[in-house]
């Protein structure tokens, strides 16, 4: 596996592959791997010959008073599980490197950003928006796969690349869950046992809500009513808990089109997100 530390080293690699001929995919991570990040990779396999993971916990993307300094980091076991999964090339740039001195550049995207997490993380998908963009512009990749498991960022970026004509081709992949429903997420880690044991009434109670939806009940009513009982699982603060269109993030209330409930709350310290489908 090869290791780029620049943005030059990263784009000599992809376009010696691009000139061989060969499709190049990039999956953008924060790193503290999982299997949910293992199985972007293995998306990409599918619909390229050469896999890029980039590893960068992006500072722009972290609000004054969230988790950048604690965010967990780990480098090496990162890099040995890269390693056996397949990966061609880890890209794992310093911030130097990413925002140079006098850095002055922010995309901020409107519509699919507002509301959601973008009302609870004021600045955060202008982060997240600036620094996809600096990816996919420095790799030129062919494709790169984000995961459901953050449905709003997969939609900021579908629109950024769509209206900055940035060529690379945008694939979403579905959530990968523990085995008693709770989605895959580098911040479990910070879970307590007690609090592991609460955090899968997420998915529960936006599983629930769904299938209210879907059986004709107002979206206001059934997610008012799962925040309740997340409050009642032990969850501390619910963020938002809300049905929206899949493809533009409108509120919806009886939805006619796909739909997905998308929902953020905190179990004592650590702010959990998750979403599901509605059919
Ligand atoms: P992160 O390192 O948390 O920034 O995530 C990097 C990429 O992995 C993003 O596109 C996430 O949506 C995706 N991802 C995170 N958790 C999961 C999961 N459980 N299943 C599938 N994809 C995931």
């Amino acid at each position: 596996m090869l290791i780029a530390a620049s943005p030059a080293e990263l784009r000599a690699s992809v376009s010696a592959w691009q000139k061989e001929g060969l499709k190049v995919g990039l999956v953008p991570t924060m790193g503290a791997l999982h299997e949910g990040h293992l199985s972007l990779l293995a998306k990409v396999r599918e619909q390229a010959d050469r896999v890029v993971v980039s590893i960068f916990v992006n500072p722009t993307q972290f609000g004054p008073n969230e988790d950048f300094s604690r965010y967990p980091r780990q480098e090496e076991a990162d890099i040995s599980l890269l390693k056996q999964a397949g990966c061609d090339l880890a890209y794992l740039p310093t911030v130097a490197a990413m925002y140079p001195q006098g850095f002055s550049t922010t995309i901020s995207v409107s519509g699919v950003s507002e509301g959601l997490c973008g009302n609870c993380r004021p600045g955060h998908f202008s982060g997240v928006a600036t620094v996809v963009a600096k990816l996919l512009l420095q790799g030129l990749p062919d494709l790169a796969v984000f995961g459901e498991k953050d449905y709003q960022q997969l939609q900021v970026i579908k629109r950024l690349v769509l209206d900055l004509d940035i060529p690379v081709r945008i694939l979403g992949a579905p959530t990968l869950r523990e085995a008693d429903g709770l989605a895959k997420s580098s911040r479990n880690a910070y879970l307590t046992p007690e609090e592991r044991k609460v955090a899968p009434s997420l998915y529960r109670l936006l599983f629930e809500a769904a299938k209210r939806v879907q059986a004709g009940e107002a979206a206001s009513l059934a997610c008012f009513e799962a925040a309740k009982a997340l409050i009642e699982a032990g969850f501390a603060k619910i963020d938002y808990l809300e049905v929206r269109d899949a493809d533009s993030l409108a509120p919806v209330e009886h939805p006619k089109a796909p739909a997905r409930i998308l929902g953020a709350a905190w179990l004592g310290r650590t702010r959990l997100i998750d979403n599901l489908p509605l059919t």
